[in-house]
């Protein structure tokens, strides 16, 4: 299947999982995830219609930014990110979903000061509690969000999760339905610089498992770009 096909069979998921649960299938935005795909596979996506682009490595995102790879979809950093490559990051892209450490947050903050810019973030919980994973713990969260406005130069905009490789249907919803909670009890409390619009959640093996627990962001590789062939490199 082509890039495109694989996009509508994902769009026409969405549309079917948001409408079982209730929901208005606007409300879910498709993030590509395009990690080891070339400029030419990112305009595909982008020209098939997804929401947005997702790229885990500063080296891809800086070569596809110097290719226009992304002209006309907003561009996300989702993977890992190392304190010394945030310069590269801060400012280039319109949303950090995966701050995941004190440390992180803090040199964002200042670079984003810096550039006298507000950068917008989601917050990364470690939801299985791997301890191979990074991400704040859940309970972590709201102390963490009481405390935004010491960080002016950075907007919150919700909450981004990586669960544990889905089995079986259904096996993540835990999770999604804890990230979930914790969105409704953070909404409530109304904190300055702190939304929660954004609850990225959900990957091609449980896209349609998180859609029914609320996720408003998917974020899709394998299903629209197919298998990612890790022999040709040892890239992430
Ligand atoms: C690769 C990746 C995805 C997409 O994973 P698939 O299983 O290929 O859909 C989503 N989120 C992050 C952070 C990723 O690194």
């Amino acid at each position: 299947m082509s890039i495109a096909e694989n996009v509508a069979a994902i769009k026409a998921d969405i549309e079917k999982a948001a409408l079982a649960a209730g929901r208005d299938p606007k409300q879910i935005k498709l993030c590509a995830a395009t990690k080891m795909n070339g400029a030419d596979n990112v305009r595909q996506a982008i020209a098939a219609g997804v929401d947005c682009c997702g790229e885990n490595r500063v080296q891809e995102l800086t070569q596809k930014l110097s290719e226009n790879a992304y002209e006309g979809a907003p561009v996300h950093f989702i993977g890992h990110l190392q304190t010394n490559k945030v310069k590269q990051v801060v400012g280039k892209v319109d949303l950090i979903q995966s701050v995941d450490r004190m440390k992180l947050l803090e040199c964002i903050q200042a670079e984003a000061a810096k550039q006298g810019i507000v950068q917008d973030i989601l917050l990364e919980i470690n939801i299985g509690e791997e301890e191979s994973k990074s991400g704040f713990g859940i309970e972590d969260i709201l102390p963490l969000v009481e405390k935004m406005s010491n960080f002016p130069n950075v907007r919150v905009k919700g909450l981004m999760a990586i669960p544990p490789v889905c089995e079986n249907s259904g096996d993540n919803d835990k999770f999604f339905l804890e990230i979930r909670n914790l969105s409704v009890d953070i909404t409530a409390k109304k904190y300055d610089n702190v939304s929660v619009d954004i609850l990225s959640m959900g990957m091609s093996g449980d896209y349609t498992d998180a859609i029914r627990c609320g996720s408003t962001m998917i974020r899709v590789g394998t299903a629209i770009f197919g298998a990612r062939d890790y022999t040709k490199s040892h890239q992430n």
